[in-house]
């Protein structure tokens, strides 16, 4: 079964990666998808994080699972590439409101598409992409919270910055 997983992935995290692996054994196909979103301030192009999460899937060896950057609604792209499930992560109670209200409006949209929430592991629920941005930009080391394939990027990008 072919599912996507939609985020902004700036950048991927362990946890992300893990909600991946998960998906990609559970359910066969993953595509993972950057919505196109010209409201959101991200530190990567999309095409930035794109290339990103590629070297990660390749270095982990996963096969079954590609990225594309689509836009307009997340559910309506997802049921053109075929998609029968929108994975999503949850990390807490705040997680779990917020995507109960999306997948919810998701229902009113398509109801060939189901949302699917699989629960971060433990090791992994604090874990955010803005945790990893803070904590170099304040000088401190987050390599363990990313993959190993970008590590040298997403700190070369943020050295020196002040902001995000
Ligand atoms: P978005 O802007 O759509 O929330 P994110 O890249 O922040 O994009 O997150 C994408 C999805 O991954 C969301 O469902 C989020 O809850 C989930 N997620 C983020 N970090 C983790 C984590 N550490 N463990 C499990 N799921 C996570």
């Amino acid at each position: 079964m072919k599912v996507c997983y939609p985020g902004t992935f700036d950048p991927v995290t362990k946890g992300h990666m893990d909600i991946i692996r998960r998906a990609a054994e559970t359910f066969g196909e993953v595509v993972v998808l950057i919505m196109h979103n010209p409201r959101k301030k991200c530190l990567f192009s999309e095409q930035e994080r794109k290339a990103m999460l590629e070297r990660c899937f390749e270095a982990e060896g996963l096969e079954n699972v590609t990225v594309e950057v689509g836009s307009g609604l997340t559910v309506k792209y997802a049921e053109s590439l075929g998609a029968r499930g929108i994975i999503r992560g949850i990390r807490a109670i705040s997680d779990y409101e917020y995507e109960l209200q999306q997948a919810t409006a998701n229902m009113m949209i398509s109801d060939r598409v189901e949302t699917i929430l699989l629960i971060a592991k433990p090791e992994y629920s604090f874990l955010s992409s803005s945790v990893v941005k803070e904590i170099i930009i304040n000088g401190g080391d987050a390599s363990a919270m990313m993959p190993d394939a970008i590590v040298s990027e997403v700190t070369a990008k943020l050295s020196g910055a002040d902001t995000i």
